[in-house]
C-alpha cells in the first residue's frame, strides 16, 4: 500500500491533510466505512481520492451530477490519475468502451451516476472488479428530509448488497441535520462508520446582509467593486434571472443566465462560459451550482433571500473554495418573504410520494425554516455566529468579518426610536400591519395617505410623525429589527399584525437602552475587511499574478479544461508571493504536485524567473 502522505504530496501537491481528512482517509485505508460531514470547500474529494490511489483495485464514486463528474475527472487526469465517468452524457459506444477498459483494470477511479449502478451491464463489470472502496458524494440526496432528495440514491444500498464482497463505503456531504445524518447511515447501510464532522466555519468568507431601498443599483455597485472577478448572482425566480441578466448586459457586464426553463444547449453553453472565464457574472436560480466546483468565485450575491439557511449556506459557500477571501452578500427585500411563502405553498403539493399529513408537516417545517432565514437578515449580532449556531456549532460572539461585526463601531443609541415604535403599537389598540404602523410613525402627508390611518384616526396618537426624520424604509427596518429582538411579534395568519411581546412591555417599563445601527436612507457600502493573509502569501504582486493568470488561461484553453483545473487562484497567488525559481521550489507551492510540475513547470518557471530577474528579487 502506498503512503497516503506521499500521495497527497506527489499527486495533489499538498503538504498536509486538512482537519478531518486524515481520520477519514485512515478509516477507509483500514477497510472501515466512513462518514464525512464537512462544509463546501473543506476538501471532501481528497478523503476518498487518496485512499483510492493508495489501495489496490478501483474506487467507485457515486455522484449526482454530470457536470461534477466531468470536472472531477478532468482534474484527476491533470494530476496524472487514471479516471473515467459513466453517465447519460456518454453515447452507448463510449459507455461500452469505458466498461471494457474498466474490466481490464485500466482505471483507479470511476465516477458513476446512481441510476446506472444497478443496470445489468454495470453490475456485471462491478462484480468482476476488485473494488477498493465506494464513495458516495452529496450523500444527503438519499434522505427526503435533506435538500435535493434523489430516489435513485436509494439504489446504492441495493448495489452494495449485490456485490460478491462489500468494499468499505464512504459517505460525504456538506449539509445534514440530525435527521438527515441518521438517514444517511441507515439508508446507505453504513456499518459503524468512522464519523468526522469538521467545523462549518469558512473563515475566508465575509458575510454581509444589505436591505437596500432598491436592489438593482445595489447589485451594480457590488459588481463594479468586484469587476473582472467571477461572481454568482442568485435569484428566486426565472423571471428575475431574465430581468437582472438583461439589465446587467445593457450596462456592459459580461453576464450569462441559468435556470431550468432554458434549453439544455443554452444552459451548457452559459455554464461553460462562466467556468472557462469567458463570462464573469452568472445570474441563476438555485438550479445552478450543485456540482459546479469552480474554485475562484470571488463573490456570491443573493438578489433574493433564499428559502432557508441550508440553501443559503450551500449557495453562498460556492464563493472562495480555493481559500481566498471572498464575499457572500444577501440583498433582502420584504417581498422575498412573500415570494418564498408562495413557493412553499406551491411545492408542498408537489411530492406525490407523501400523504396529506406528511405534506402538512413538511410545509410547517418549511415555514419554520423560512422564519429562521428571515431572522438572519435582521440579526443584530454576528452573522457568522448565527450561521454556525444554526448548524449546531458554538461560535464566538464577534467574528470581525461580517457586516454586523464590521458595523459594530457605528452603533448608536436607538432607545428613543424603539420606544416610539413600541408605544405606537401598544397605543393603537387593536393590531395593525407594519405598513400602517410605519405610516403613523412617519406622519405628515405620507402618513395621511394611508387609508387605515385616516379611517381609524391613528393620526391622533402621540407618536404620529415621531420618526419622520428616519424615512419610511428605515422605520420598516427598525420594526423588523424589533421583531428580530423579540420586542414585537407578528400574529399568525394571512394578514399578520404587530403586537408588543411581554419582553417589549418589560423594555418599555425598564428604561433600558438599546444600541443598534440605523440604516441610512441610502445604504452605504460597508468597509471591506482586510483580507486575511494565507500562509505563503508573503507578498502581493498583482502584475505578476495577472501574468500568471493569463498564462494559465492559455494553457487551460489549450488543454480544454477550466482554468482552475490547471492551478487554483490560490496556487498562483502563492507563486507570485514566493517566486519559486527551481522545480523543487515550485513543488513546494500548495497545489503543485508532480504531474502538474511536469506538465506546467516549464511554462511557469520562465515567467517567474524573468520577473525575479527584472525586479532584482530572489525568492
Ligand atoms: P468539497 O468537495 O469539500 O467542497 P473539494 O474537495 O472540492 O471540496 O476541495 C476544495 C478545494 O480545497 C480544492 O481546490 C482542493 O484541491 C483543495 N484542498 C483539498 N484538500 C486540501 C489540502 N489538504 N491542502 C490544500 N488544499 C486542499
Ligand atoms: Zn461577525
Amino acid at each position: 500500500m502506498r503512503d497516503a502522505r506521499q500521495i497527497l504530496r506527489d499527486t495533489f501537491g499538498y503538504d498536509s491533510f486538512r482537519p478531518g481528512q486524515r481520520e477519514l482517509v485512515d478509516g477507509l485505508l483500514r477497510g472501515q466505512d466512513v462518514f464525512g460531514l464537512m462544509p463546501t470547500g473543506a476538501g471532501k474529494s481528497i478523503c476518498y481520492q487518496v485512499p483510492a490511489l493508495a489501495l489496490d483495485g478501483v474506487a467507485l464514486v457515486v455522484s449526482p451530477l454530470i457536470s461534477l463528474m466531468k470536472d472531477q475527472v478532468a482534474s484527476l487526469l491533470q494530476s496524472g490519475v487514471k479516471a473515467a465517468y459513466l453517465n447519460s452524457s456518454l453515447t452507448p459506444g463510449q459507455i461500452r468502451l469505458a466498461l471494457s477498459r474498466a474490466a481490464q483494470g485500466w482505471y483507479k477511479i470511476i465516477y458513476v451516476a446512481p441510476e446506472r449502478l444497478v443496470t445489468e451491464s454495470f453490475l456485471r463489470v462491478a462484480r468482476s472488479l476488485p473494488l477498493s472502496l465506494v464513495a458516495v458524494d452529496e450523500a444527503h440526496c438519499v434522505s427526503q428530509w435533506g435538500q435535493d432528495f434523489r430516489p435513485s440514491y436509494l439504489k446504492i444500498r441495493e448495489f452494495l448488497e449485490a456485490l460478491p464482497q462489500r468494499p468499505p463505503v464512504g459517505a460525504f456531504t456538506a449539509t445534514a441535520t440530525d435527521q438527515v445524518r441518521r438517514d444517511i447511515v441507515s439508508l446507505l447501510g453504513l456499518r459503524s462508520p468512522v464519523s468526522v464532522c469538521t467545523g462549518f466555519d469558512r473563515p475566508n468568507l465575509c458575510f454581509e446582509v444589505k436591505r437596500p431601498v432598491s436592489k438593482f443599483p445595489a447589485l451594480v455597485s457590488l459588481l463594479t467593486a468586484e469587476r473582472g472577478k467571477s461572481v454568482i448572482v442568485y435569484c428566486l425566480t426565472r423571471k428575475t434571472v431574465e430581468e437582472v441578466c438583461a439589465r446587467l448586459r445593457e450596462l456592459g457586464f459580461d453576464a450569462v443566465r441559468y435556470h431550468a426553463g432554458l434549453t439544455d444547449e443554452e444552459r451548457r453553453q452559459n455554464q461553460d462560459d462562466f467556468i472557462y472565464d469567458r463570462a464573469t457574472v452568472m445570474v441563476a436560480t438555485n438550479a445552478f451550482g450543485m456540482g459546479i466546483d469552480k474554485s475562484d468565485v470571488a463573490m456570491v450575491v443573493h438578489y433574493n433571500m433564499p428559502k432557508n439557511m441550508e440553501a443559503y449556506y450551500q449557495e453562498a459557500g460556492r464563493a472562495g473554495r480555493d481559500g481566498s477571501p471572498a464575499r457572500c452578500v444577501l440583498l433582502y427585500g420584504a417581498q422575498d418573504v412573500v415570494m418564498n411563502r408562495r413557493l412553499i405553498e406551491l411545492s408542498s403539493g408537489e411530492n406525490e410520494e407523501l400523504d396529506e399529513e406528511q405534506r402538512e408537516r413538511v410545509r410547517r417545517l418549511d415555514e419554520e425554516r423560512l422564519k429562521k432565514m428571515t431572522s438572519y437578515c435582521f440579526s443584530a449580532s454576528c452573522l457568522r455566529a448565527y450561521i454556525l449556531r444554526y448548524f449546531g456549532e458554538s461560535a464566538p460572539e464577534n467574528c470581525g468579518s461580517c457586516s454586523v461585526c464590521l458595523e459594530e463601531g457605528r452603533k448608536t443609541d436607538i432607545t428613543r426610536e424603539a420606544r416610539a415604535v413600541l408605544s405606537c403599537v401598544r397605543g393603537s389598540g387593536r393590531g395593525y400591519g407594519k405598513t400602517t404602523v410605519a405610516a403613523v410613525l412617519l406622519g405628515g402627508d405620507e402618513g395621511r395617505s394611508n387609508e387605515t390611518v385616516r379611517r381609524r384616526g391613528l393620526d391622533q396618537l402621540p407618536q404620529y410623525g415621531a420618526l419622520a426624520h428616519l424615512g419610511r424604509s428605515a422605520i420598516l427596518d427598525l420594526i423588523q429589527r424589533l421583531v428580530g429582538k423579540g420586542l414585537l411579534a407578528f400574529s399568525e395568519g394571512e394578514y399578520p399584525v404587530l403586537g408588543v411581546t411581554p419582553e417589549g412591555d418589560a423594555f418599555l417599563e425598564s428604561g433600558e437602552t438599546l444600541l443598534a445601527v440605523l440604516p441610512d436612507r441610502e445604504p452605504a457600502r460597508p468597509r471591506r475587511p482586510a483580507p486575511k493573509r494565507e500562509e505563503g502569501e508573503l507578498t502581493e504582486r498583482p502584475e505578476l499574478f495577472a501574468q500568471l493568470r493569463a498564462l494559465r488561461a492559455r494553457l487551460a484553453s489549450r488543454a480544454g479544461v477550466p482554468a482552475y483545473v490547471v492551478f487554483t487562484d490560490r496556487a498562483l497567488r502563492e507563486m507570485a508571493g514566493r517566486l519559486p525559481q527551481s522545480e523543487d521550489e515550485l513543488l513546494a507551492v500548495s497545489g503543485v504536485g508532480r504531474a502538474k510540475l511536469e506538465r506546467y513547470g516549464e511554462e511557469f518557471l520562465p515567467v517567474l524567473r524573468a520577473y525575479a530577474e527584472e525586479h532584482g528579487v530572489s525568492s
